[in-house]
């Protein structure tokens, strides 16, 4: 399998990890872009939203960034969840992903 991602779910490359269930995996993100940078994955490869076709997948990473958000201590403050999906949004890791990003003022429309 060619995808970093389920190399980091293999423990074949090095990852901080941060939490697991049967379903998700959260890690740190490399080239973090707030105080709090988790990207939150399932462990079944799906490369995109577009191609997700159990909306029970897409529930369960978002519940995983949820409870991630308050062990961090920014689900009062505010946080936000982001999935890019392809090119024009900026998607780079073709293994479906949501960015938890939270710990500092975000601006809005995200650029
Ligand atoms: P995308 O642009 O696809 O939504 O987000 C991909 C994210 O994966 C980027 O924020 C990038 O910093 C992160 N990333 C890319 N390679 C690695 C890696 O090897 N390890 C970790 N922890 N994050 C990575
Ligand atoms: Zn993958």
């Amino acid at each position: 399998m060619d995808c970093l991602f389920c190399k980091i779910i293999a423990r074949s490359i090095p990852a901080t990890i941060v939490a697991e269930d049967d379903h998700c995996l959260a890690f740190r993100d490399i080239n973090p872009q707030a105080p709090t940078h988790i990207l939150v994955i399932p462990k079944e490869h799906v490369p995109s939203l577009n191609e997700m076709t159990d909306p029970a997948l897409a529930g369960r990473v978002l519940a995983f960034a949820r409870d991630l958000a308050v062990k961090e201590g920014i689900a009062d403050r505010g946080y936000r969840v982001v999935i890019n999906t392809n090119a024009e949004a900026g998607q780079t890791m073709f293994h479906l992903h949501a960015h938890l990003l939270g710990g500092r003022e975000q601006g809005w429309p995200p650029g």
